[in-house]
C-alpha cells in the first residue's frame, strides 16, 4: 500500500524513516538536519561509526542506524544525487537510493517506510521528474516483495504534495 501525507517526516511511527543524507553522514540542512535534532546524539554516533568503517556513503547508496528518540524504528539514511541537469546519471542514482532503501527495510524486517522527497531541495532534483521516479521504483519494488506492507511518501511542501497526490490518482 501507497499513502502519500504532508507532515514533518520527523514525527512518523513507522518502522523506518529515510533520511535524504549527503556523502559525509554527518548531518546537514534540510531534513537531515531535522532528523538529526529530533532523534538526538545517538543517530549521529552511529553514522560516524558507519563513516570510520567504509568512509561514509556513497551516491546512490543508503546505510541504517537506530532512530534514536524517534518514533520510528531505524533511520535509513541514502545520499541523493545533486541535479546536474541530468547529465551525470541522476536519473538512475535516484532510483537506486529508493531501491536500496528498500532492500535495507527488508533486511531489517521492517514493514513500513517512510520516505521524504529525496533531492529534491537544496540537491535540486525537478519535482516531478522525481516523484515519478519514487513512485515507479517503489512500484517495482513492491511488485517483487511481500515484506514490505506500506510505504510513506513524506510531502514537506505543497507542490511535492500536489504532484504525487497526481501521480497517485493515476494509479491503476
Ligand atoms: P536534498 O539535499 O536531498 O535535496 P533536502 O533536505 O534539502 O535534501 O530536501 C529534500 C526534501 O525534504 C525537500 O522536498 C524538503 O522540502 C523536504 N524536507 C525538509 N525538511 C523536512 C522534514 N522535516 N520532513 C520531511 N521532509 C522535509
Amino acid at each position: 500500500m501507497i499513502e502519500i501525507i504532508q507532515d514533518d517526516i520527523t514525527k512518523i511511527k513507522a518502522d523506518a524513516i529515510v533520511n535524504a543524507a549527503n556523502t559525509s553522514l554527518l548531518g546537514g540542512g534540510g531534513v537531515d538536519g531535522a532528523i538529526h535534532r529530533a532523534g538526538g546524539k545517538a543517530i549521529l554516533e552511529e553514522c560516524m561509526n558507519i563513516r570510520a568503517a567504509q568512509g561514509g556513503c556513497e551516491v546512490g547508496e543508503a546505510v541504517v542506524t537506530t532512530a534514536g528518540n524517534l518514533p520510528a524504528k531505524y533511520v535509513i539514511h541514502t545520499v541523493g544525487p545533486v541535479w546536474n541537469n541530468g547529465k551525470s546519471n541522476e536519473e538512475q542514482l535516484l532510483a537506486s537510493c529508493y531501491r536500496n532503501c528498500l532492500m535495507l527495510a527488508i533486511v531489517h524486517k521492517a514493514k513500513t517506510i517512510a520516505f521524504p522527497n529525496i533531492s529534491t531541495g537544496i540537491y535540486r532534483f525537478p519535482k516531478k521528474k522525481a516523484a515519478k521516479i519514487a513512485m515507479d521504483t517503489v512500484l517495482e519494488v513492491l511488485g517483487t516483495t511481500n515484506g514490505i506492507q506500506r510505504v510513506i511518501f513524506v510531502c514537506f511542501d505543497d507542490e511535492n504534495y500536489d504532484i504525487y497526490d497526481e501521480l497517485l490518482d493515476q494509479l491503476p
